[in-house]
C-alpha cells in the first residue's frame, strides 16, 4: 500500500454527521488487520503500538459501529486527529429504502463512485437475514434472473461489501448494545445481486472480516455464500472461506440447465456435482443446499423430482433441497410453477429422506424476492483517446 502523506487534505471529521471525510485517502473498512497494521505504520504510528491501535480500531468500527475517530476515546487525541486526516470509514449512501407490508427492507445503495446495488433484510420470528450484494450487475444471464438482465457493472470491493452490513446495522439501530446478544442482523447469505465467486478474493476478504472476534463476530454457521456453479473455486471457497455453500441447481439434466444456466455450458452438472461431493466440510451435519426454481412447465415434473433424487445419492450428497416458487419481473419468459405442483415435487424428494422446503417468497411487493434486484448502474463506456 503506497500513501503520500503531505498530499493528504487536512480536513477533519464533518461535525455535522460526526461521519469521517469522504475525501481521506484511504477507506479503512475492508482492509485485513495486516493491512490495517501496514497503513498505521506508513502514518506514523510506532510499529510496536499498530497491533494494539488496529485492534482498537476494529472494534470501533465493526463492534461499535463508529464512522468518526472523534469518539473513539482509547485512542489518544492527536492521534485521533491524525486519523482522521489520512483515513476515512466509510459507507454507501442509501438512497431508497423500500418497506414490504411482510416487513422485508430492501436497500439501494450507491458506492463512492456512483454506482449503485440492491440490499435485502428479511426478519423472521427468531432470525434475521441480510441478503448482501457482492457485484455491481452480473456477468451469468442465468435466464429466470432479474439481475441477469443488468450487465456486470463492476466487482465490489471488500470494504464495500463488509459496509452493507454496517449499513444493515445502522438502519436497523443494532449499535447498542455492542454485544452480540439481541442482533437483528443474525444471518448472512451472499445471495443478493452477482456471482460471489467471480468475486473471489473480495468476497473472501470481507467474509473473514465478518467472521473475525473484533470484526463482525459472526459464526461461520451463520453465512451462506450461494453460486451459480463456479466449479473451479468451489473448492477454495470450502477451504480458504469455510461458510455454508448454496448452489443454484435449477435443473436436473444438462439440456434444461445449460437453457437457463447458461454457466452449465462451461461447468457441466456432473462436474458441479462432483464439485458439491468435495466441497470441504460438507457432511450430514452441515449441509450443502441445492437451490430449484420452480419453473411451470421447465423443470417441475415428477421425473425432475425424481431424478433430483437419484442423482443425490449417486453422488452420496450431504444437501438439503429448496425449492424457490419463481418470483417474477416485467419481461420475463416464465411462469411460477402451480403450488399444487410444488407440493408434490417437495413430497418426492422428502420421501426419499431427503430435506425439501418451499422457500416463502419475501418482499415480493417491493421487488425483493430472490432473482428480483436490480440497480440502473451502467458500465462505464471507455472513454475515447484524448476526451
Ligand atoms: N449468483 C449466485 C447468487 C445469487 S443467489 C447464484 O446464482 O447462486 C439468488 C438465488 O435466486 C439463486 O439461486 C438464483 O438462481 C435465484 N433466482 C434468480 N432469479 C429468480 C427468480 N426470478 N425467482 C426465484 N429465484 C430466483
Amino acid at each position: 500500500m503506497t500513501m503520500d502523506i503531505k498530499t493528504a487534505d487536512p480536513v477533519g471529521t464533518d461535525p455535522d454527521t460526526g461521519a469521517t471525510d469522504t475525501s481521506a485517502p484511504i477507506d479503512l473498512l475492508g482492509l485485513s488487520r495486516d493491512e490495517m497494521c501496514e497503513a498505521l505504520i506508513a502514518a506514523g504510528v510506532p510499529d510496536r503500538q499498530a497491533k494494539m491501535r488496529t485492534a482498537q480500531l476494529w472494534r470501533w468500527i465493526y463492534h461499535h459501529g463508529h464512522q468518526s475517530f472523534d469518539s473513539m476515546t482509547n485512542v489518544a487525541k492527536n492521534l485521533r486527529q491524525d486519523l482522521a486526516r489520512r483515513f476515512r470509514i466509510s459507507r454507501p449512501e442509501v438512497v431508497n429504502l423500500q418497506i414490504s407490508k411482510d416487513g422485508t427492507r430492501k436497500y439501494l445503495l450507491r458506492f463512492a463512485d456512483g454506482k449503485e446495488a440492491e440490499m435485502v433484510y428479511i426478519p423472521d420470528q427468531d432470525r434475521g437475514t441480510l441478503c448482501v450484494s457482492s457485484q455491481v450487475g452480473c456477468t451469468l444471464n442465468c435466464r429466470f434472473c432479474y439481475t441477469g438482465t443488468q450487465r456486470l457493472v463492476r466487482n465490489l470491493e471488500a470494504g464495500e461489501i463488509v459496509a452493507q452490513i454496517l449499513v444493515a446495522r445502522d438502519d436497523l439501530g443494532e449499535w447498542v448494545p455492542s454485544s452480540t446478544a439481541g442482533r437483528r442482523v443474525t444471518n448472512i447469505v451472499m445471495m443478493g445481486m452477482g456471482e460471489p465467486l467471480y468475486n473471489f478474493e473480495n468476497v473472501k476478504k470481507a467474509l473473514l472480516i465478518v467472521m473475525d472476534k473484533e470484526g463482525i463476530q459472526m459464526s461461520r454457521r451463520r453465512i451462506t455464500l450461494s453460486t451459480a456453479g463456479v466449479v473451479p473455486m468451489m473448492q477454495r471457497a470450502g477451504q480458504e472461506i469455510g461458510v455454508n455453500l448454496a448452489v443454484s441447481l435449477h435443473a436436473t439434466n444438462d439440456a434444461v440447465r445449460s437453457e437457463i444456466v447458461p454457466l452449465n455450458r462451461k461447468y457441466p452438472l456432473k462436474e458441479l456435482l462432483k464439485a458439491c461431493q468435495d466441497y470441504p466440510g460438507a457432511h450430514n451435519a452441515r449441509r450443502i443446499t441445492f437451490e430449484y426454481v420452480m419453473l411451470k412447465g421447465v423443470n417441475d415434473s415428477d421425473d425432475d423430482a425424481r431424478e433430483l433424487v437419484r442423482l443425490i445419492r449417486e453422488y452420496d450428497l450431504p444437501v438439503k433441497v429448496n425449492l424457490i416458487p419463481f418470483n417474477p419481473w416485467d419481461g420475463a419468459a416464465y411462469e411460477c410453477s402451480e403450488p399444487e405442483r410444488i407440493k408434490r415435487f417437495s413430497s418426492i424428494i422428502f420421501e426419499a429422506g431427503i430435506s425439501a422446503p418451499v422457500r416463502t417468497p419475501r418482499g415480493q411487493d417491493i421487488m425483493a424476492a430472490c432473482g428480483q434486484l436490480r440497480s440502473a448502474s451502467k458500465r462505464q463506456r471507455r472513454q475515447s483517446p484524448g476526451a
